[in-house]
């Protein structure tokens, strides 16, 4: 069976946000003082295994844990254990690295094989001020603990121009060294921040190509991992750079994803506010997993054409943050 939204996009891949909560304030994903939704709003474990489970019998093959900090939810292991009894093609997650060191073995256990890792800055004290609590040294402890159990490592950057422009080319060759491939993401506009602009600290991908070709020269590349990023790849190495370019490169002809938010919400696009409420489905009829395969088939019919990301502010902005959203 096969997902298709209205467009004729085929949907092979959700992406599924198991908390909002965060070990982590990022400037750019949270602000300072967050209120994160009370437990009787989030979905349990159970709850998120059927919505895995129906998504994966309708034909999506790839999911995505992500959050907030997925790694912090209670219980995490459970739904991994769930996730390996569906015929899935690949079950990976998105982290920022702080608690991956307890939960390495158990991730390769339940058959993850790749992993994107958060990673901004390599000086432990900017790496703080971006993250506001984070601690660099266990980040990089987490990263060598999964590369050493065998788990491929992809590094996500998110890069602001007056706070770590300077450090998009020792991220490059520290993602080298380590045989990981790394991508770049132009910040969004998803929830308010009070810490800096976002218009005046966007770097375009062209501008980042530019800057680490200098240093290290680049090749297109036909990679298609069926996201957004478009990758390049390093020359006279097996690594490559994605950059994912919500602004400047509209990527969403060949979306094939829709994500459930920890509160149950299926977001049909990251940056339009197009959704419906799966948690009200599955608690009035809890174990009718036919009855919510219905809705979802047919809530692919709103999936919009694209998003209208727009930095200037000058047009509908999405109020959700991106912990809220699941990145
Ligand atoms: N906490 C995990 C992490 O940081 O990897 C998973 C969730 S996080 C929301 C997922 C990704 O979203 C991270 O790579 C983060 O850098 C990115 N992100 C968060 N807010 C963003 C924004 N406003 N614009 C672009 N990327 C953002
Ligand atoms: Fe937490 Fe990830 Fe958001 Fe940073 S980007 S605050 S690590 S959810």
């Amino acid at each position: 069976m096969n997902l298709f939204d209205g467009f004729g996009r085929s949907i092979s891949y959700l992406r599924l946000s198991v908390t909002d909560r965060c070990d982590f304030r990022c400037v750019y994903c949270m602000s300072k003082d967050m209120t994160f939704l009370p437990r009787h709003r989030i979905l349990s474990i159970e709850e998120m295994t059927l919505v895995a489970q129906a998504f994966n019998e309708l034909g999506v093959s790839k999911i995505r844990i992500t959050g907030g900090e997925p790694l912090i939810r209670s219980n995490i292991s459970l739904l991994f254990k769930n996730l390996r009894e569906l015929p899935l093609k690949e079950i990976t997650l998105t982290t920022n690295g702080s608690q991956l060191i307890k939960h390495v073995r158990n991730l390769v256990d339940v058959g993850v094989k790749r992993i994107n890792v958060s990673l901004d800055s390599l000086q432990a004290d900017k790496f703080k001020t971006l993250t506001r609590t984070g601690k660099l040294k266990t980040v990089l402890k987490g990263i060598d603990a999964a590369l050493e159990a065998g788990l491929k490592i992809k590094i996500n950057s998110v890069i602001l121009k007056h706070r770590n422009m300077d450090e998009v080319r020792d991220l490059v060759g520290f993602a080298i060294g380590r045989q990981m491939d790394i991508s770049f993401i132009e910040e969004m506009p998803l929830g308010v921040i009070n810490e800096h602009q976002r218009e005046k600290e966007f770097v375009s991908s062209a501008d980042l190509r530019e800057h680490i070709a200098e240093v290290y020269p680049l090749t297109p590349s036909t990679k298609n991992t069926g996201g957004p990023s478009r990758y390049w790849q390093v020359e006279n190495t097996s690594n490559y750079i994605g950059f994912i370019s919500p602004h400047s490169d509209n990527f969403c002809s060949g979306c094939n994803r829709v994500r459930v938010t920890t509160e149950g919400l299926l977001l049909l696009c990251l940056g339009n506010e197009h959704n419906l409420d799966l948690r009200q489905i599955i608690r009035h009829n809890p174990n009718d997993i036919e009855g919510l395969k219905q809705h979802i088939v047919a809530a692919m019919q709103n999936k919009p054409e694209k998003h209208h990301f727009d930095l200037n502010g000058n047009k509908p902005q999405i109020v959700r943050f991106m912990n809220m959203t699941g990145g």
